[in-house]
């Protein structure tokens, strides 16, 4: 998929919009989501130009990979929420509800999250 350097993400990892950054490393910016939907939820996004989970898995080199995955368990660390546990998820495409276009994973955290999703039919 054409990367959309317009995405409010980019604009955030170009410094032109503001973020509650929680963690950033060389890979990734972590950043508190700005409508949270749990006591922690914290958005972790990849500073090369990958608009999907699928486009980061498919282009992404291996170093940068490792690295962005590493993040996301630094990041819940200094969220201080490793041992109590969290979720992380990445929406994908239109059945995945993914609406900014730039790849990022949710991490949520800070109470018991209950069980994965409510049992969704196929359509
Ligand atoms: P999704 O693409 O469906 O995985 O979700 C995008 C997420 O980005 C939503 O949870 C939004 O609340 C969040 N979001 C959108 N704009 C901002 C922003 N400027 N700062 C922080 N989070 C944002």
């Amino acid at each position: 998929m054409a990367y959309d350097r317009s995405n409010v993400f980019a604009r955030i990892l170009s410094g032109e919009l503001p973020c509650e950054r929680v963690y950033e490393d060389q890979h990734a910016l972590a950043f508190r989501d700005i409508n949270p939907l749990a006591p922690v939820h914290v958005l972790v996004i990849p500073k090369g130009e990958y608009a999907s989970m699928d486009d980061f898995s498919r282009d992404a080199p291996p170093a940068v990979i490792a690295g962005f995955f590493r993040a996301v368990g630094e990041t819940a660390r200094r969220l201080e929420v490793a041992e109590s546990g969290y979720r992380f998820l990445a929406n994908t495409g239109p059945d995945g509800n993914q609406e900014v276009m730039h790849f990022h994973v949710h991490i949520f955290a800070g109470a018991p999250l209950g069980r994965m999703l409510k049992k969704i039919e196929a359509s």
